[in-house]
């Protein structure tokens, strides 16, 4: 007989808002519909976005012959170069940094990307980078075990340097989201005998409305109860830890990113956070934890905008949200199917 499933897709409707609980930690979110149909179009002061990008290259210190000068080298035990080199991306310390083993990785040669140029091969190039620190870290380091690799893309990411760039952490704790996604994927596991990321995944390919693209190694879906506007999360099968991606699911999660970039940038987002998940080093943890990463967007890059985060995010744990994550998996499954992202319809992986 089949293991009963016991993932939940629990919501309220109160008047126009929906309030949706994540099926995994029970974290609350609101979602106004009505909003989320409202069209928004970025009143984009593009003159005022050029201004910035050309005054802010005049003296990046990520540009290509600054880097080497005005970025600090990471001891010879972590690289022998001082800084670990892979295609476009360099990798080398976090100046300012809020984490104990924090690097930064760029992306590109180019000062500005807009979200459309961002190929497979240059964000395959920055995660080969960033697995490279990582485990270089980790084999200094034994303590530091939890890999977190994020992308904040233009100021209201919260990255303060245009010229695009990650920021790579190994931490000896796991943050505590990371924590609470372990401890509420073991809980499901002893109370279910499943795994969570695998049972959720077979729930959201059955009821069709979230689910986006993808199959075994990586599958995107866009997440019934989210943190942030169009939220995608990525969930890859079979691994706990950032470490085990191998270079074909690098690849794939390269190809899949710089897709789903590109569709962003046609429904009019110009920033964005991206942020992986990732269990333990060599905690061999997938019998009931995989690891997943979550893309957001952010407002547009302008002058003045209303930003998406206020008070009931930041003291009250609450995410208000105005994207309908349905209706954003039916404008993603367009746009990564349809002739405007690739005329191959299969799986590239
Ligand atoms: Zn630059």
């Amino acid at each position: 007989m089949a293991r009963p499933k016991v993932i939940v897709f629990r919501k309220l409707l109160r008047g126009q808002i929906e309030y949706r609980f994540d099926p995994l930690t029970n974290e609350q979110v609101r979602i106004n519909p009505a909003r989320a149909r409202r069209i928004k179009q970025a009143e984009v002061g593009e003159s005022e976005l050029d201004q910035l990008i050309k005054r802010s290259k005049q003296k990046c210190p990520f540009c290509p012959g600054r880097v080497e000068k005005d970025t600090p080298c990471f001891p010879r035990e972590i690289c022998e170069e001082g800084r670990i080199k892979v295609g476009e991306s360099v990798v080398f310390p976090n100046l300012n940094p809020f984490g104990e083993c924090h690097a930064v990785g760029t992306m590109s040669k180019e000062h500005f990307l807009n979200l459309d140029e961002f190929s497979p091969q240059m964000i395959k190039d920055n995660l080969l980078a960033a697995k490279r620190y990582i485990l270089s870290t980790h084999t200094q380091n034994k303590e530091a075990r939890y890999p977190v690799y994020m992308w904040n893309y233009m100021p209201p990411s919260a990255g303060s340097i245009i010229h695009p760039h990650v920021q790579i952490l190994v931490e000896t704790e796991p943050t505590p989201q990371v924590g609470k996604l372990i401890k509420k994927s073991l809980a499901y596991y002893a109370r279910s005998g499943g795994n969570y990321w695998r049972d959720l995944i077979e729930e959201e390919k059955r009821a069709g409305k979230r689910f986006i693209i993808g199959d075994d190694p990586l599958c995107i879906i866009a997440s019934f109860a989210p943190r942030g506007f169009n939220e995608l999360c990525f969930i890859f099968n079979e691994i706990s830890s950032l470490v085990e991606m191998d270079e074909r699911l690098i690849g794939g999660f390269s190809l899949y990113l710089s897709r789903v970039l590109r569709a962003y940038h046609e429904i009019g987002v110009g920033a964005f956070n991206l942020v992986t998940f990732s269990g333990p080093i060599a905690g061999n943890d997938a019998c009931f934890y995989w690891m997943s990463a979550r893309l957001i967007s952010r407002p547009y890059p302008k002058g003045v905008y209303t930003s998406d985060t206020g008070p009931m995010e930041r003291l009250q744990n609450v995410w208000v949200i105005d994207t309908l994550p349905e209706e954003l998996a039916r404008r993603m499954k367009t746009l990564l199917h349809g002739e405007s992202i690739s005329s191959k319809r299969t799986s590239p992986l």
